[in-house]
């Protein structure tokens, strides 16, 4: 897409520290990290985000950044790595070019995992059987 910032870094019209490409994928580090080495995993063709990326493709997307948080982990002796992908504004995308977050992480290093909160009574068997429900739908 013409004014998609991460097709014009996919494309290098924008500089990036790129750390991987092949055919499919483009993978570079994020701006704003957070921590050094935290990467990007980009499908080259733009695609929104979880919800129309084709399923081929998103499985390249996985398989690179399975690469990538292989090699961080081992090069900047990380203690974990955490992989996220944020779909719509409400879960905090930003950019709408899909792509996948590989992001070191170190004991101690202050990033925060989201909250967990409990089930109401009864709660969690309605939620589960209305999901299974709609999966059983798309079996059909
Ligand atoms: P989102 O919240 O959409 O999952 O995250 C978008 C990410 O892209 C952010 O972490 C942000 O720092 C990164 N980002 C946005 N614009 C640029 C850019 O022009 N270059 C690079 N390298 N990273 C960017
Ligand atoms: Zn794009």
């Amino acid at each position: 897409m013409s004014d998609c910032i991460f097709c014009k870094i996919a494309a290098k019209e924008i500089p990036s520290e790129k750390l991987y490409e092949d055919d499919n994928i483009f993978v570079f580090l994020d701006a704003h990290p957070v921590n050094p080495g935290h990467a990007l995993v980009i499908p080259k063709a733009h695609h929104l985000n979880i919800f129309d990326i084709p399923e081929d493709t998103f499985a390249q997307v996985m398989v690179g950044a399975k690469k990538v948080a292989g090699i961080i982990k081992e090069t900047l002796q990380t203690d974990g790595i955490n992989i996220g992908m944020n779909n719509d504004p409400a879960a905090g995308q930003v950019v709408f070019h899909a792509h996948v977050h590989v992001i070191p992480r170190f004991e101690n290093d202050g990033h925060k995992h989201w909250h967990g909160v409990p089930y109401k009574e009864g709660e969690q068997k309605e939620i589960a059987e209305r999901i299974r429900g709609a999966i059983e739908k798309t079996d059909q």
